[in-house]
């Protein structure tokens, strides 16, 4: 490959033969995307290509559709099936899901300009020029927001397509990290119910401890696994309010309503933990799960911004870059779903419950937090299973 440096200091891209003449095929192509972002990585795609092509005999005018599906079979494959062997060997990796929506796009274009220019091999025009309508579980994850809405048609892109990775989740091994950082109970409990749970950090806060059904079978019949219920209060003492207001109300003393949230057996363990040490030796009487343990006020109920001061010092403590937010471990477990769900849609719909409880009662009406796969996609992520 080579950079070509103008005078204007615009940098722009072409791919060479070991004798220094230019690939004309190449050149031509990605002069059309001369000045753009994607000239140099599809200028990186296509050196890869053309060694495969030369390697396999092919030429732009034999070069078949299924060819171009056995190459990206090759450029994706960790393992040799079911393409043959695999055409990144280490130090070489291969190709991601990003880099394979990258030379699916650059595949297609190379080969509908070349043909067309060339005036030769209309079967691979006609099978590259395919139209794709999307499918339920693209619209169901456009309507969550996880994927670009014009769906592009292009039958050599991988079948599940990549979503961006949210810019806002945690840095990696922040979970772990974290705990490994907090200097009591109720912070290495509050790292757990974030990670293990798509609660903000004002339902949180706002938490009674009557809200919380750790038991299965809870009386409230809303749901039969561990949960709690997230309910706004117009008068927690600690100002910590939940942002959806979904009606709730308590009968007989047992609480039923508001947001449900699943919770996991170490959130449940946490929890134990916080509550026999620092909870017994400091609350004091106003109900409230979470409380400060220290300063004057101690005992008092924990508000909002000081937890958020506790995850970004715990977060510095441990070296983590950025600073650490409680909605980025929202945007992780979300993602984390959704990955592990694979697009179900079953799933996609309790998701949006996370993305915008607003738009899934607008949308879906009460999301099924039992349905198999998105249980099985929560136990997963909370290590409860293989
Ligand atoms: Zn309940």
């Amino acid at each position: 490959m080579q950079v070509l440096k103008h005078s204007d200091g615009s940098v722009s891209y072409t791919i060479l033969w070991p004798d220094c003449s230019v690939d004309e095929e190449a050149d031509s192509y990605l002069r059309v995307h001369e000045g753009s972002g994607s000239q140099k990585t599809y200028a990186y795609s296509l050196v890869d290509h053309m060694r495969w092509r030369i390697q396999e005999g092919l030429t732009t005018k034999t070069i078949t559709f299924l060819d171009l599906k056995r190459y990206m079979g090759a450029v994706g494959a960790h393992v040799p099936i079911p393409f043959g062997r695999p055409w990144r060997v280490p130090p070489q990796r291969p190709y991601g899901g990003s880099a394979l929506q990258v030379a699916a796009a650059c595949l297609k274009g190379f080969y509908l300009h070349n043909c067309a220019r060339l005036g030769v091999n209309d079967e691979l025009r006609a099978a590259l020029d395919a139209n794709r309508l999307p499918t339920k579980a693209d619209r169901n994850r456009s309507v969550v927001g996880h994927v670009k809405k014009a769906m592009p048609a292009n039958p050599l892109a991988p079948t599940n397509p990549p979503r961006r990775r949210h810019p806002k989740m945690l840095p990696d091994g922040a979970k772990p990290t974290l705990r490994g950082a907090v200097n009591t109970a109720r912070d290495a409990m509050v790292v757990q119910w974030l990670s293990d749970t798509s609660l903000r950090i004002g339902g949180l806060t706002g938490l009674h401890l009557v809200d919380l059904h750790l038991r299965d079978n809870a009386p409230c019949n809303e749901c039969k696994s561990p949960h709690l219920h997230v309910c706004h209060r117009q008068t927690n003492l600690n100002r910590s309010r939940a942002k959806i207001k979904q009606d709730w109300e308590t009968v007989d003393g047992v609480i039923t309503g508001g947001e449900i949230y699943r919770v996991s057996p170490a959130m449940i363990s946490a929890y134990f933990q916080y509550m026999t040490t620092e909870y017994q030796k400091y609350a004091t009487g106003h109900g409230m799960l979470l409380i400060q343990l220290a300063g004057p006020n101690v005992g008092a109920p924990w508000s909002a911004d000081a937890a958020r001061g506790m995850l970004r010092r715990a977060g510095h403590r441990a070296e983590l870059p950025g600073r650490i937010k409680p909605q980025a471990f929202r945007h992780q477990i979300t993602n984390d779903v959704l990955d592990h769900a694979d697009g179900n849609p079953m799933v996609a719909k309790v998701v949006g419950n996370w993305a915008s409880a607003q738009m899934v009662d607008e949308v879906y009406g009460h999301p099924d937090l039992h349905s198999p796969e998105f249980v099985d996609a929560l136990e997963t992520i909370w290590g409860e299973r293989e």
